[in-house]
């Protein structure tokens, strides 16, 4: 078995390649296994199913869903959902008008800093995509008023920046309850993302786990060796389980591969395996 990805975004929300591109990618990557994750929608799931069928690659159904409690930010991920139950599609379509009216009042705050985008340029007409602040940076390369996207997000797009807008957040209570309510399995994402301290994220965890949390990510592009030490550590303290991706989204994240994240990521299939039990 070759080995997997299991965090991936693709045009369903802030990636840049179609979801058959993605099962396409994973093909030349030699890689056996993919979750779609994309940002709170299954957009892109059908599209992937369909491609991971074409080039026999196992495709998991999975969202990323964006939460907050207490000022500190959390994404939770969730594999395998099965059909979604009305619940998960009410709150996926209300987030989802939600964060393309961000993108309208994005789009008011560049204007007034003098710059000419239109929600249109970020999200063109007739598409089904869950927008997030990441099309907004790619739209503003586009048009050259920065270079790239990292560049968007600290001159406009960062708490703090002129065009600056909040966004809409469950408690990961919540996003758990929603996950595991539709046959997902949730996962905490790249833990070192969490603005908490070590002892509060590890006391945390054990708050997440009584909730229904079974696992973290483990293998991530930007942990460092210590780091994916570490918060395993703090997995096998709590009996949680292990998951791994590269958070792969295209041009938009151009440092991150596919499968390999920075170089060095490697998941082995044997990760998925135990999901699943
Ligand atoms: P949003 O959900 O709209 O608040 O956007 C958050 C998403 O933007 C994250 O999940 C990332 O996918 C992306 N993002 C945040 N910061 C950056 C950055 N510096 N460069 C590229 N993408 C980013
Ligand atoms: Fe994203
Ligand atoms: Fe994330
Ligand atoms: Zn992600």
């Amino acid at each position: 078995m070759g080995n997997i990805d299991l965090h991936t975004h693709s045009t369903g929300s802030d990636g840049t390649d179609t979801p058959e591109e993605l099962i396409k990618k994973a093909k030349y990557m030699g890689l056996s296994a993919i979750a779609i994750t994309d940002h709170d929608t299954f957009a892109g799931v059908e599209e992937a199913l369909a491609a991971g069928e074409k080039y026999d690659i196992e495709v998991i159904k999975g969202a990323e869903l964006s939460a907050s409690e207490s000022g500190a930010k959390f994404h939770i991920l969730g594999y395998f959902f099965n059909e979604s139950g009305t619940e998960l599609s009410e709150y996926f379509e209300m987030k989802n008008k939600f964060r393309r009216e961000r993108v309208k009042k994005i789009c008011e705050k560049l204007n007034d800093v003098g710059i000419n985008l239109k929600y249109k340029d970020v999200v063109p007409e007739g598409e089904n995509i869950s927008p997030g602040r990441a099309n907004v940076a790619k739209a503003l390369v586009d048009k050259n008023y920065v270079s790239n996207v990292s560049e968007a997000f600290n001159k406009y797009l960062i708490k703090g920046a002129p065009a600056y807008v909040a966004g809409m957040k469950i408690t990961p209570e919540e996003a758990i309850r929603l996950i595991r309510e539709n046959g997902g399995k949730p996962y905490l994402a790249h833990l070192n993302q969490i603005n908490l301290s070590d002892k509060e994220l590890s006391e945390y965890l054990e708050v997440l786990k009584c909730k229904g949390l079974e696992g973290i990510e483990g293998y991530y592009s930007e942990y460092s060796i210590n780091q994916s030490e570490k918060y395993i550590g703090y997995a096998q303290k709590l009996n949680l389980k292990i998951s791994g991706g590269s958070d792969y989204h295209g041009e938009v994240k151009p440092a991150i591969f596919l499968g390999t994240g920075m170089g060095n990521l490697r998941i082995p299939y044997s990760v998925l395996e135990k999901i699943k039990n």
